[in-house]
């Protein structure tokens, strides 16, 4: 497995796991289990969570999987931004760990940006971290200001990571905060990066799949992880997608694809504020 070094130190996979609209059917439960597991076994051993997901029935799914790996494995989870103040965070971490029945994360995130002082929520993820309950913390969907205000409040205490969407029909981001965040060394978690599903059947991706007699989710992981210091975490709850997804790391596209797809999907030429999903 390619892995990413962050800039406290640890190697993480660069192609991960998500979990968003898992746990919400009984009867897919077992096969979103043994997707995890799949994944696990393939190396792909970054799980990506929240406490919104399913109001934390991912969390709990995600134990279930977990049983007995936790040493193996990067977890990732998130703090809404209506709990994000200081005590807050804290117990939204606790309320997570529960759930995930483990005794830290790897790394903790911010969803997104709320009405609760940055300053705040940045002192309640300092002292989780001090207490151990998190390795480290970053920040999801985070645009450059908002980055530069992070910056001016926690200093030379970066966040490891900035949670975004990123995939080849949303390329905002290529124009300033990838560029942003990689002098900082600041690894950019790129999610939706098969734009949930959407990219699928776009006749460029199809081409240039049959090309390399790969497929299209291949090609759109392939085409995410073709620069440094990017994390992506596509979700699937089935064990042959999740089988496809980690061939994309074998994948090579070459000039002719990356202009193809150029033509395609055109990079931006001009700032364009950061988009959600
Ligand atoms: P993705 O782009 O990962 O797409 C997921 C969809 O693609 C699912 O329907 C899945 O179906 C399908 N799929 C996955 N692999 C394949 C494959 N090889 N072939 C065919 N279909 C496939 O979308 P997500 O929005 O789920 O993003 C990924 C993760 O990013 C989330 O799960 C979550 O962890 C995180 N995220 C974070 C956000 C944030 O605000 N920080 C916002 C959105 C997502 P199936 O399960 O049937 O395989």
């Amino acid at each position: 497995m390619r892995t990413l070094q962050l800039n406290d130190g640890p190697e993480v996979p660069v192609l991960g796991q998500g979990t968003w609209c898992m746990a919400e059917e009984t009867r897919r439960r077992g096969a979103e289990i043994a997707a995890l597991r799949a994944g696990i076994d393939l190396g792909m051993t970054l799980i990506d969570t929240a406490e919104m997901y399913g109001d934390g029935a991912s969390e709990s799914l995600i134990a279930e999987a977990l049983a007995g790996r936790r040493s193996d494995i990067f977890l990732v989870s998130k703090v809404l931004p209506h709990h994000a103040s200081r005590q807050g965070t804290i117990a939204a971490c606790e309320h997570s760990l529960r759930r995930l029945g483990t005794d830290y994360l790897d790394l903790y995130l911010l969803h997104w940006r709320g009405n609760i002082p940055l300053e705040e929520t940045l002192e309640a993820l300092q002292a989780l971290v001090r207490s151990g309950k998190i390795r480290r913390w970053g920040v999801s969907n985070f645009d450059v200001d908002d980055m530069e205000e992070l910056e001016r409040l926690a200093g030379s205490n970066r966040p490891a990571v900035n949670q975004v969407l990123y995939n080849l029909s949303r390329r905002g981001i290529e124009f300033d905060l990838i560029p942003w965040c990689a002098r900082r060394g600041i690894a950019v978690m790129a999610y939706s990066p098969i734009e949930q599903g959407r990219l699928l059947g776009h006749p460029c991706l199809r081409r240039i799949a049959e090309r390399h007699q790969a497929s299209a989710a291949q090609i759109a992981l392939a085409w995410v992880l073709r620069q440094q210091g990017m994390i992506a975490i596509p979700k699937s709850g089935k064990v042959d997608h999740v089988a496809d997804n980690r061939h994309a790391l074998e994948l090579q596209l070459g000039a002719d694809d990356l202009a193809e797809l150029d033509r395609a999907f055109p990079p931006p030429s001009k700032p364009q504020p950061l988009e959600m999903i």
